[in-house]
């Protein structure tokens, strides 16, 4: 049976051959067959029953992963990763013979912490959470490769391997540790770290540091160990040089390569006390981290090289925006566009981080079934970097039971702002912004945006002119087809529904 768990786990850990449901469910049935065999026969032993439980919640996690794919799947893909992960706990305190009253204890703190964040967070705070999460699984790999290098008493049969394996947790948990800091601190925005700062020669001390980590992992090989703190603490350093000069606006990208390494750095940890779920829950961080890295490069038209070493330059000024904007605005209100929403056939709204801040999908959603009400066509225009996190818009109007059909992503709908009546942007601003395609100096340039200056009238509704997430004015909002509406958004469409039932 042993040797049908490793076939099942290798099978597992090439990740794609996953998605091949008749191997994968034959060898889970072997398996099962297996267990309950020696189960009859009472053959089972405790490191037997242990590995069927990281058996399973290695399935768990990449049936997890497979339910994320699709919105309609996610929630319970959640629980499966949720249950996976409770599975691969508990399994490791049972067969590591940890005292009940810690496990307890454990449990109801890390549970308290849980729901505590959860209920607290703001869904605009995601970002921030997510990169200290990543933060946290970087520095517990530390501390576990940590522990098992002051015990001298690594799992793994070889000690240049051990050493290895060891040195490399401590290298990449350490710079996705201090790393993920620095990007939570940028994405919350505190004032020190709201701009990019560099100092000279960056890139060559970068490179030096590298360099130093890498020799003491190699030096690792012997088993000593003495090298594990000097490596962490130049590995730490390594993580603020890498994160404290990228730009805010190239955050996304950041975000999800820091969530890849604290996969790898967890898989490494994995080799050094030799636990299978823990390579294998690794190794799918690390793999769909780097999927998630592509996916936003390609959103953002950046390469990861670019993103890692380019330069980030806030250009802009207040002059630069009162040149953008003085005596262009026209300013409207909800009554003047509930008119002009009269006989419109086609509208298209597009959210941004500023509805998620408003809190405003239902009313959107009210807005909409009344224009379709008066058979109009609404859809919804979804830009990959919209708001502050992967998915943010589809979670928000998900929300609202906005139909998924309804959601269209930025290539499919670009073509056709042409033929659109109105263009609604609610409270987007860097995604609508079309400096991305005219200035090659700004912070966003060649980021794909969405045309809203293709349609025929363009409603923004927004507070005041102030800049997005990328802090640079936007010629969009002083267009000749382009009306501000400004106020909150929910308050704003609030307005607009009364109107549009008025008229
Ligand atoms: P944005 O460029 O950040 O602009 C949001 C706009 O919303 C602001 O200009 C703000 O203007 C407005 N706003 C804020 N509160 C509002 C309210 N209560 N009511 C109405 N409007 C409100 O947002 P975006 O167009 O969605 O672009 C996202 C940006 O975030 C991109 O630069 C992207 O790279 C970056 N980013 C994305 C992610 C991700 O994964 N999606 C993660 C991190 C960063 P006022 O203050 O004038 O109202």
């Amino acid at each position: 049976m042993l040797d049908n768990l490793t076939n099942f786990l290798l099978v597992a850990q090439e990740g794609p051959l996953l998605i091949e449901p008749v191997n994968a469910d034959e060898l889970l049935d072997e398996t099962l067959n297996g267990v309950l065999n020696e189960v009859v026969n009472g053959a089972v032993d405790m490191s037997t029953w242990a590995n069927f439980g990281y058996l399973l919640a290695a399935v768990l996690f990449i049936l997890g992963i497979k339910g994320m794919t699709h919105p309609r799947t996610a929630v319970r893909g959640n629980l499966f990763g949720s249950l996976g992960m409770l599975t691969a706990v508990l399994v490791t305190l049972y067969v590591t013979k940890v005292p009940l009253i810690i496990w307890l204890a454990g449990i109801l703190v890390g549970t308290a912490g849980g729901v505590w964040l959860a209920r607290t967070i703001q869904m605009t705070q995601m970002p921030q959470l997510v990169a200290l999460f990543n933060g946290f699984g970087g520095i517990a790999s530390v501390l576990v490769a940590g522990a098992e290098v002051i015990r001298g008493a690594s799992a793994a049969t070889d000690v240049a391997v051990a050493g290895v394996a060891a040195g490399l947790t401590g290298l990449i948990g350490s710079v996705t540790f201090t790393g993920s800091l620095i990007a939570a601190a940028k994405l919350q925005e505190l004032p020190r770290f709201k701009k990019p700062f560099s100092i000279g020669g960056q890139q060559i001390i970068n490179a030096v540091l590298l360099a130093i980590g890498l020799f003491l992992v190699l030096e690792m090989c012997d088993g000593s160990g003495w090298e594990y703190l000097p490596l962490t603490l130049v590995a730490l350093a390594l993580g603020v040089m890498l994160v404290a000069p990228i730009g805010g606006a190239d955050m996304p990208v950041v975000i999800a390569l820091l969530n890849s390494y604290s996969g790898l750095a967890a898989a490494a940890a994995g080799f050094v006390i030799n636990n299978n779920v823990l390579i294998i829950a690794g190794s799918l961080v690390g793999a769909s981290g780097l999927v998630l890295t592509k996916i936003m490069c390609q959103a953002m038209n950046r390469s990861l090289i670019n993103v890692l070493f380019g330069k980030f330059e806030v250009t802009t000024s207040a002059a630069d925006a009162d040149e953008v904007y003085a005596g262009k605005i026209k300013s409207t209100s909800a009554d003047e566009v509930a008119m002009l929403l009269d006989g419109v056939q086609r509208v298209v709204v597009v959210p941004g981080y500023g509805l998620a801040v408003a809190q405003a999908q239902h009313a959107v959603r009210e807005m909409a079934d009344l224009l379709e009400a008066n058979g109009v066509t609404v859809e919804y225009a979804i830009h990959p970097v919209a708001g502050r996190m992967p998915g943010h818009m589809n979670v928000l109007l998900a929300e609202a039971d906005v139909p998924y059909d309804l959601l269209k992503e930025m290539d499919e709908i670009n073509p056709t702002f042409s033929q659109c009546d109105v263009a609604i942007v609610i409270g987007a601003n860097d995604v609508v912004n079309p400096v991305a395609d005219t200035d090659p100096t700004s912070p966003i340039a060649g980021m794909p945006i969405l045309n809203v200056i293709d349609a025929r009238t363009v409603v923004v509704i927004k507070r005041s002119l102030s800049p997005g997430f990328a802090g640079i004015p936007n010629p969009l909002f002083a267009a000749d087809n382009c009306l501000m509406l400004f106020g909150d958004a929910k308050k704003v469409l609030v307005e607009l529904v009364s109107a549009l039932k008025e008229n």
